[in-house]
């Protein structure tokens, strides 16, 4: 069962931040200089995840050197626990004891998670974002006494624990949105004729006009898509819409209103300009993306393995697509097109808990630290995940990173937590 240790100063809050956590009105000792408690543990339970409570309460009021002593409670503690629940005092604000312990807690490589205790109404609460300075990350505003925010800091608490490093946001049931992309003559429309759908409204083109995106459902490997832009497709698209200038227009409308798209190319043909501005598209709009390379029964069973070799170097900026070889003619991996759809959104929307994320930096920047730059080197304090879809990262750090050490970064990122299928955002706030 994993082990959730409450550290903190006296009088921070830490029995009645226990007391709130298992839920019952038990062994609630004050935390008054001079009493010393040992460390207890509790079982504790939250949304059917059971985990265990050390409140190291011990803390001797007279040794010589407090902030020496909180750091011995803090070491102790954090040596047996999976995640460990920093307490300090949220009127009080961060204090030399507080910082002394941040030390060696970020020392240690252990997700820690930020509580800001007595955070009893808003304007506390409020008072609490400066806490960001302690570089521990995100601060949880709690009123352990009143129970505020003690759900939120129990959902902090579960995702940073053990054997669940990374959660998928929930969003309402619906078909997802996907956007079937690529120069004419790819095999657009002879796709989309392996999929059944149904027309939802057919709006038609104005001359000289773009029209609206019009939508269809389709079934793809079982499940509903609404592939956007169907009429683009289905139709021989005329006169002034069926010039390049429109054709990128609707492409590009095609990708902003879908959440994934799929990106078709011409196997048998080299990769060219149009099929990577289309590529481009897509990743400066932040969606998932799988690419699809179509007309693969053309391919020589002998050239196949130099073509992915050549398509590698082709696509080096996007080594995180999905790539799929299919035909739209023989049917060859095309029930491999959902599996890829789903493996790109469910990327796209991954959140890593802050505490988890800060773990992964810490052990990354001391085992390959920032490169000296005129006798400096910018050092990177914490990490937060900003958003999802793409997935969008904040470093916070001394100074501006160099470029190349900003791209280690997002490579480890990818590494350690995936990614396939989804562009993600990295960007730097240097500390003023
Ligand atoms: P679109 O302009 O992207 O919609 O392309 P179409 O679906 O109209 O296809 C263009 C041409 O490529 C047609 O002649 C298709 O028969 C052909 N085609 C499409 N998919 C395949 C495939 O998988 N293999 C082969 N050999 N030909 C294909």
């Amino acid at each position: 069962q994993p082990v959730v240790a409450v550290v903190g100063r006296p009088n921070v809050g830490k029995s009645t931040l226990v007391n709130r956590i298992i839920g019952r009105r038990q062994a609630v000792v004050e935390d008054v200089p001079g009493v010393t408690r040992d460390r207890v543990p509790y079982d504790a339970q939250w949304n059917g995840r059971a985990f265990t409570v050390v409140d190291t309460g011990g803390w001797e009021p007279d040794a010589k050197d407090r902030a020496a002593a909180i750091a011995a409670q803090a070491e102790t503690a954090v040596v047996t626990a999976d995640v460990v629940l920093f307490v300090v005092d949220a009127m009080v604000g961060s204090t030399d004891v507080d910082e002394a312990a941040v030390k060696m807690l970020r020392r240690s490589a252990k997700p820690v998670i930020l509580v800001a205790n007595k955070a009893d109404n808003n304007s506390i609460e409020m008072e609490a974002t400066s806490l960001w300075s302690l570089g521990l990350g995100e601060p949880f505003p709690v009123s352990a006494l009143h129970g505020r925010g003690s759900g939120d800091l129990l959902d902090a608490i579960l995702a940073a624990l053990p054997e669940a490093p990374t959660i998928v946001e929930n969003r309402p049931r619906g078909p997802r949105r996907v956007a079937l992309v690529g120069r004419p003559n790819v095999g657009k429309s002879s796709l989309l004729n392996r999929f059944s759908g149904e027309e939802r409204a057919v709006v038609d083109s104005v001359a000289g006009t773009t029209v609206d995106p019009v939508d269809s459902l389709v079934d793809i490997g079982g499940q509903t898509w609404q592939l956007v832009d169907t009429a683009g497709l289905r139709k021989r698209v005329g006169k002034a819409s069926g010039t390049e200038y429109y054709a990128s227009l609707r492409t590009a409308g095609a990708i902003e209103a879908a959440e994934v798209a799929v990106v078709l190319l011409d196997a048998s043909e080299p990769i060219s300009e149009q099929d990577q501005r289309i590529l481009t598209m897509v990743t400066e709009a932040g969606r998932a993306l799988v690419i699809a390379f179509n007309k693969w029964d053309l391919v020589d069973a002998d050239r196949r393995y130099y073509l992915d070799k050549e398509i590698d170097r082709e696509l080096r900026r996007i080594p995180w697509a999905i790539r799929l070889n299919l035909s739209a003619m023989t049917g060859r991996a095309v029930d491999k097109l959902a599996p890829a759809l789903n493996k790109a959104l469910a990327s796209w929307e991954t959140r890593v808990p802050t505490a988890h994320l800060n773990q992964w930096l810490t052990a990354l920047v001391q085992a390959t630290p920032h490169p000296v730059r005129g006798g400096r080197a910018p050092r990177i304090l914490f990490a937060t995940q900003a958003g999802v879809a793409p997935p969008r990262f904040v470093l916070f750090t001394t100074g501006p990173l160099d470029a190349g050490y900003q791209r280690f970064v997002e490579r480890k990122l990818r590494e350690e937590f995936g990614y396939e299928g989804s562009p993600i955002e990295i960007s730097v706030r240097p500390r003023k």
